[in-house]
């Protein structure tokens, strides 16, 4: 019997084309196309958007997201063994769907996309995190999605998200505030995966704003966050030790005291010192 947009069930489409996951390609697949869609809508009205789905897999979320209403999906699988699945999806949508195979950390998306965009990804783990850092850390206000509504683990999810003084507070969460409203729009059990990961996982959505919350260089403010972290528990002139020079008045000039934490230190001073070490 076919599924609620006229094409075979997911779990007929896997044995059809014997797409058995793969754990090192960290495939866990969506089946309930009831939840594909559900996600599809936490991406907002998709009509007038083009959206990047990276990671189709069996094309759970990718017929979701075309259901939807998506205007086109571009579609980035490095498993071979998905693209005649694939390409049953995009026969039933002409011309709403393109799939590149590929490894997602090595294709520019851009030039087979036209604005708006929205991406939108159940995300292999192993990748998931990198592709987040680099969506959230390109050079242009704003970037170039609107949204990003994407899968990870729970624990991910809530460093993302993450308020300071937090056991979750870092890196993640700063870059993700500075570039953007973020909010957990849905948390699934394991079972919701097929097989099942050994984790809860979550849908994060975030919001591109259109200007930094404060101003700062993306590279610099990556690399002092990134720094104050590696040593979370280390005092800020310890953490940050050779980053700069004179780095103790650098940071009492940004509104931070030497002795203090990275885990205590919100956006704002993170910024503050952003600016006042590319200075020079
Ligand atoms: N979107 C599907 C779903 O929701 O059922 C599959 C999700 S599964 C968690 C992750 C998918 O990403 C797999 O299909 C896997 O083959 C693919 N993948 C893994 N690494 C990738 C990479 N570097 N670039 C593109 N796709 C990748």
């Amino acid at each position: 019997m076919a599924a609620i947009d006229g094409l075979p069930p997911l779990r007929e489409v896997i044995s059809t084309h014997g797409l058995a996951a793969k754990k090192s390609l960290g495939q866990n697949f969506l089946l309930d196309l009831n939840l594909t869609a559900k996600i599809a809508r936490q991406a907002g009205d998709l009509t007038e958007c083009d959206v990047l789905e990276i990671g189709p897999g069996p094309g759970g979320l990718t017929r979701g997201l075309l259901s939807e209403g998506a205007r086109k999906v571009l579609a980035i699988e490095k498993d071979a063994r998905c693209l005649p699945a694939l390409a049953e999806v995009a026969a039933h949508y002409p011309g709403r769907l393109q799939v590149i195979e590929g490894d997602a950390l090595q294709i520019d998306p851009l030039e087979h996309l036209t604005p708006p965009i929205r991406i939108a990804a159940n995300l292999p783990y192993n990748v998931g995190t990198e592709l987040l850092v680099r969506w959230l850390t390109p050079p242009e206000w704003p970037p170039f999605w609107e949204s990003l509504t994407l899968m990870f683990q729970r624990e991910v999810a809530e460093r993302i998200v993450a308020q300071p003084g937090s056991k979750a507070y870092g890196r993640l969460a700063l870059l993700a505030s500075w570039r953007a409203e973020a909010r957990i729009a849905i948390s699934l059990p394991p079972e919701a995966f097929t097989p099942p990961p050994k984790v809860s996982s979550a849908v994060v959505h975030l919001t591109a704003l259109p200007e930094p919350r404060y101003p700062a260089d993306p590279k610099v403010l990556e690399r002092v966050v990134a720094r104050a972290f590696n040593q979370r528990r280390k005092m800020l002139r310890a953490a940050l030790k050779g980053i700069a020079p004179d780095l103790e008045d650098r940071l009492l000039a940004s509104g931070i005291q030497p002795t203090d934490r990275a885990e205590t230190v919100g956006l704002e001073q993170f910024c503050a010192l952003a600016r006042n070490i590319a200075a020079g």
